[in-house]
């Protein structure tokens, strides 16, 4: 595993800043016929679905969840150091300033917000009006 690991049999890794690290074969699960076989970046510590419809038919339990961390306790010269690269999204050369982001966030969470109100009323109708007639003839 380790001269395949060091040959890169396994892939490289598509993310830009890794700069085509080699990959490892990880289960997400240590039970057969869960999922097939992943791909795991050691330098960006993520996962990626295989390229190669003949990966799509390795069952991920045969590696297990374990393979990766297993492999660089056994070689920790070989873990590679993490990339602190990050792509800044930028419009016409310019970064975009945070208060977007803000705002960006801010109108998710009154979405979920809303819904999530929408949800309480629609299926907790009959207490909702009980409370609001205990609570009104408490003020009066
Ligand atoms: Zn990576």
């Amino acid at each position: 595993m380790l001269e395949k690991y060091k040959n890169c049999d396994f892939g490289r890794c598509p993310r830009v800043h890794c700069h085509l690290h080699a990959l490892l074969p990880i289960g997400l699960h240590d039970m057969p016929r869960q999922s097939t076989v992943k791909l795991y970046c050691p330098k960006c510590e993520d996962i990626y679905n295989p390229k190669s419809s003949r990966h799509s038919s390795i069952d991920g339990a045969y590696f297990g969840s374990s393979f990766p961390g297993m492999l660089f306790q056994v070689y920790p010269q070989l873990a590679p150091s993490k990339s602190s690269e990050r792509y800044v999204p930028k419009i016409f050369g310019f970064k975009i300033h945070e208060s977007a982001k803000l705002a960006r966030w801010q109108d998710k969470q009154r979405m979920l917000m809303e819904e999530r109100l929408k949800d309480d009323s629609s299926t907790h109708n009959p207490t909702n009006t009980t409370n609001n007639n205990g609570s009104v003839t408490k003020t009066t």
